[in-house]
């Protein structure tokens, strides 16, 4: 007899899954709650659809908090595992700048999407729509929409996180868990924007602006990339990597304080000896001379320096270097684009099965890990779907 699968949540960890079950072993069923699967991953496709990332997989493994936990999901099916299956879908992929990996041109989110949904359609799974997980009912039964009990042999949780709640992803699932005994900690907003309290007359000029090549530090913590100016504050993947760390920081101290580093490439010497080249005694017009820096960049640096070190090269340079950027708070959590927080990973053993409640599994950003986004989400997300189907495939005979 085929073991019944129950697989709550439609997101991509779920539909990796599914994707992966051995059809002769399981009788696989998805239920989500919304009309349709994997709203949010199309959401990601919006934008930039980073799919993975390029990278080698040694430092792709350096970029998800916890270290370690994800190490072993991502060398079983890594980035390039991740290209070649949807390679043999149909879905041709390219690395692009930054080695972030999109899907080929022309080829649209609801195509890989659809393209997905076919290899479930061929592996028999059941997909059952408009089905509300309420909890459990009885023995560790099902409870959907209030009265509807599904009983199943092996149960898969993978209802993502606490953001965008518009594609399903709510969280509302957190108190069952905690019912039953399970550690949860609270959502909170990662991959988000941060509030600056910019001075009016500069940000009215330059809302929407980009830094691009910067790189921002917080204690230990660099990141190269760019960002965006926004009347809220700042956002983009510089800020959006250090989410984790600012998050801390504003905990403890209720504030945070970033150093933006507008020209990473030179050192402060090299800085120096450009400045000292120019010949105009303007100290703006050196600045865009000698730096090609924008006037909204010569703004944000005046506006950090007083009038006396703004003429001083040693000083403006170690600005240009350093400019420390004081942050308020996160942007509210359901603008995030991934929420750490849920269930705590120490609930679950090396193949994400929960330690005390057997033959359930929790997979996807339902567990509290944390990455930057350009492709590590999704990768970690659709990595564990795989590596639990295989791993189910295997223990199952
Ligand atoms: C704007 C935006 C852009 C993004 N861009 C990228 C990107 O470019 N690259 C990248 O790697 N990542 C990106 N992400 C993140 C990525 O989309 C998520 O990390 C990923 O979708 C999480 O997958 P998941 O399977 O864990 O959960 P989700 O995709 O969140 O899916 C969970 C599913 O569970 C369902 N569900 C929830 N509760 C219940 C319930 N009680 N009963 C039944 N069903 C339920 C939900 O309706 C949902 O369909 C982006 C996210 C956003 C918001």
């Amino acid at each position: 007899m085929k073991q019944k699968v129950a697989i709550v949540g439609g997101g991509p960890s779920a539909l990796m899954l599914a994707a992966t079950l051995d059809f002769s072993k399981f009788e696989v069923s998805v239920y989500e709650q919304n009309k349709t699967l994997g709203r949010k991953f199309l959401v990601a496709g919006d934008g930039g659809f980073n799919l993975t990332h390029g990278s080698d997989i040694e430092l792709m493994k350096q970029q998800y908090h916890p270290s370690g936990f994800l190490d072993k999901t991502l060398e079983t099916f890594s980035n390039q595992d991740l290209r070649n299956w949807l390679r043999s879908l149909g879905i041709e992929t390219f690395v692009g700048s930054s080695n972030r990996v999109y899907p080929i041109k022309g080829i649209k989110p609801i195509q890989v999407l659809n393209a997905i949904l076919q290899k479930l359609e061929e592996n028999k799974v059941k997909i059952c729509t408009q089905m509300q997980w309420n909890g459990w009912k009885g023995n560790n039964d099902l409870l959907f929409n209030e009265t509807e009990v599904v009983k199943a042999d092996i149960v898969i949780f993978a209802l993502g996180g606490s953001s965008w709640s518009v594609t399903g992803s709510r969280g509302t699932w957190l108190p069952y868990f905690q019912k039953k005994g399970i550690a949860t900690l609270p959502f909170q907003a990662s991959n988000c924007a941060f509030k600056v309290d910019w001075q009016s007359e500069f940000i009215d000029k330059y809302n929407g602006f980009p830094l691009k090549n910067i790189s921002l530090t917080l204690g230990n913590h660099s990141v190269k990339g760019e960002l965006v100016v926004t009347k809220f504050g700042l956002e983009g993947n510089a800020i959006y990597a250090l989410s984790r760390v600012i998050q801390n920081e504003l905990k403890q101290h209720g504030q945070a304080t970033v150093y933006l580093d507008l020209k990473p490439m030179f050192e402060l010497e090299q800085i120096i000896e450009k400045l000292k080249q120019v010949k105009s005694k303007n100290t703006s017009e050196a600045l865009k001379m000698g730096l090609n820096f924008s006037p909204m960049q010569i703004q944000l640096i005046k506006q950090s320096i007083s009038k006396e070190d703004y003429v001083e090269i040693d000083k403006l340079a170690e600005r240009i270097k350093s400019l420390p950027i004081s942050l308020l708070y996160a942007a509210p959590i359901d603008e995030a684009i991934s929420t750490t927080g849920g269930i705590a990973i120490e609930e679950v053993d090396e193949n994400f099965q929960l330690k005390a409640l057997p033959n359930h599994y929790i997979i996807g950003e339902m567990l509290d890990w944390d990455a930057p986004t350009g492709g590590y989400l999704l990768q970690a997300c659709m990595s564990m779907g795989v590596v639990l189907g295989k791993r189910l495939n295997e223990i199952i005979h």
